[in-house]
């Protein structure tokens, strides 16, 4: 009777054994398949990352590319403006000058139009204005003086620091007040078209 309770309880431990032994196997394979699938995820989610990223700076590369070719290809349309400034280094004037573009660069790019102005800087260069400047190593041209020659005023142009006769007036000086008198004997600085027109008005 004992031998027979004995084998029981060995076969019951055997089992036991058996059974744990196999949970603990499963259980472990389970967390391996886990770790690998996780794994693999990540592995996966890193690609797709990549591909994003790889993806966008090729749009980017494209969009620039894009860009360059835009304004490479800007054609000059044939309202456009055409501003050139004039900056005199003598005097420190600049004159601006407004016209229309001429008709052989409507049409044209910014690369056909420096063939033209190679002169020039390009400060703006837009399909319908274009402002252009350069430097000349010279007076403006816009300076005047106003003497008195023989009794009238009579207007001289400076040009290089040199009085050219610009034009002879009628104006006489005779009956202007002593300080006229004097300022037109030594000789009176005008600068611009417009003020030197202001002040023979003035005397008129
Ligand atoms: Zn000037």
């Amino acid at each position: 009777m004992n031998k027979i309770i004995v084998f029981l309880v060995c076969i019951l431990v055997i089992l036991c054994a058996i059974i744990l032994g196999s949970i603990i196997y499963e259980k472990n394979i389970t967390g391996q398949i886990a770790e690998i699938n996780e794994t693999n995820e990540i592995q996966v989610s890193e690609k797709v990352t990549d591909e994003c990223v790889d993806e966008y700076m090729q749009m980017q590369t494209q969009e620039n590319a894009i860009d360059a070719n835009s304004s490479d290809e800007i054609k000059l349309s044939p309202n456009c403006s055409l501003i050139i400034k004039t900056h005199y280094l003598d005097c420190d004037h600049t004159s601006n000058q407004y016209t229309i573009l001429p008709e052989k660069l409507v049409n044209k790019t910014e690369e056909d139009f420096k063939k033209e102005y190679s002169d020039y800087n390009i400060e703006e260069f837009t399909a319908n204005e274009v402002i252009i400047s350069k430097n000349v190593d010279s007076e403006c041209g816009e300076h005047y003086i106003v003497r008195t020659v023989d009794g009238n005023l009579t207007v001289f142009r400076l040009v290089n620091g040199i009085e050219e006769l610009y034009e002879k007036t009628e104006i006489s000086t005779e009956y202007m007040t002593e300080t006229d008198k004097i300022q037109f004997e030594n000789g009176l600085k005008v600068y611009g078209k417009e003020n030197l027109s202001l002040l023979l008005e003035d005397f008129e």
